[in-house]
């Protein structure tokens, strides 16, 4: 039957504490009898005629798959280097950063009841990477919007919003100011909700944006905002930080042939290979994958696993104020499922 047909997907263990959540991504999967297969690859950097690059078997396993769990990876310091996760979201074209920010019952932080879910052009705006000097002392860095990208985008929100069950789509901007660039943003935006009347669809400046959601971020929940690129990188980690850093963040990197879900956080050096680390992160990343894949019943239960075991409070890790391993907390969610 389809219900129980395999699924293979990509699974990038990561740098640093990666291979750890990895594992207990893994192990809860196995638990759950999630119908995928994993097929585990490196994206340990390689020299190509002097530049980094990824290697073709990782590229090759993601297009093949076209989904695909990624752990923190460490970018290399120095000149020449490309960061990792900008080379995927490349090679891939992964147009829309899906960013959840949701209250996780049990870890206590100024805001209860948060649950909005930011979507952020991924691909142009101002990090389109065209940069010049003009000459010495002065140079210009171009924000890039086109018709084509703000379009998926905003089709993505609107689509993301009708399969969550969400009834607001607000679009962030600076149109009063950046008349061209986010007038056309906005200009789509108004476009695409044209094709969802029953998606409430409403505009917010920037700036108002931030002021409004620390003063009252529960007025955001049940909506999803759409936003250029930079915009949405400010805002959607002053989101996690509404609801306790970036340590429980979850994110989904989606594009048309291929989508990357990953955790926020980075590879936690300090702790890394010592079982402290706290794989939440990464598992809520994998349940925006399992839903992504049509897989409601599995994501449902692994998150409920997860929530419920955070807000028992029994076994938790050392950044949630307990005294668990991971390895602990993965069985403690084993056992919730
Ligand atoms: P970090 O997120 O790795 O660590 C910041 C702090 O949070 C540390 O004290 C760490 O122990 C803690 N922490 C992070 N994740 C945790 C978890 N799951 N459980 C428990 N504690 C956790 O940020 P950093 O130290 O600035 O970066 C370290 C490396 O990670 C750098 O090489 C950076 O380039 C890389 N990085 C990668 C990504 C990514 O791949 N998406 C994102 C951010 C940083």
């Amino acid at each position: 039957s389809v219900a129980s047909e395999m699924h293979t997907v990509t699974l990038i263990p990561g740098d640093g504490i990666g291979p750890e959540i990895s594992e207990s991504v893994k192990k809860i999967f196995a638990a759950a009898d999630v119908p995928i297969q994993w097929e585990e690859v490196s994206v340990a950097p390689i020299l190509v005629k002097g530049k980094t690059t990824i290697p073709e078997d990782a590229i090759l396993s993601i297009k093949k798959n076209k989904i695909a769990l990624k752990g923190p990876l460490a970018t290399p310091i120095g000149k020449g280097h490309v960061s990792l996760n900008l080379t995927l979201r490349r090679t891939f074209d992964l147009y829309a950063n899906l960013r959840p920010c949701r209250s996780i019952e049990g870890f206590k932080t100024p805001y209860d009841n948060v649950n909005s879910v930011l979507i952020r052009e991924n691909t142009e705006g101002e990090y389109s990477g065209i940069e010049h000097e003009v000459v010495p002392g002065v140079v210009q860095s171009i924000k890039l919007i086109t018709h084509e990208a703000s379009e998926r985008v905003a089709r993505f929100a609107f689509e993301y919003a009708q399969s969550s069950g969400r009834k607001i789509v607000t679009a962030v901007h600076k149109a009063n100011i950046m008349r061209l660039s986010d007038g056309m943003f906005l200009e789509t935006c108004r476009e695409v909700a044209k094709e969802y009347p029953d998606i409430h669809f409403d505009e917010q400046l920037l700036d108002r944006a931030c002021l409004h959601i620390v003063q009252n971020p529960t007025a955001y929940s049940d909506r999803v905002m759409v936003m250029p690129n930079l915009y949405g990188d400010i805002l959607s980690d002053l989101g996690a930080g509404l609801i306790g850093g970036l340590g429980l963040t979850p994110s989904g990197n989606i594009g048309q042939h291929a989508s990357i879900f990953e955790s926020v956080h980075g590879t936690a050096p300090d702790i890394a290979g010592k079982d402290l680390a706290n794989p939440t992160a990464l598992l809520l990343s994998s349940v925006m994958m399992l839903r992504h894949m049509g897989l409601t019943g599995k994501a449902d239960q692994i998150e409920n696993a997860v929530l419920s075991t955070i807000a028992k409070g029994e076994t938790l890790t050392g950044d949630l104020g307990g005294k668990a391993t991971n390895s602990q907390f993965t069985e403690a969610v084993i056992k919730a499922l």
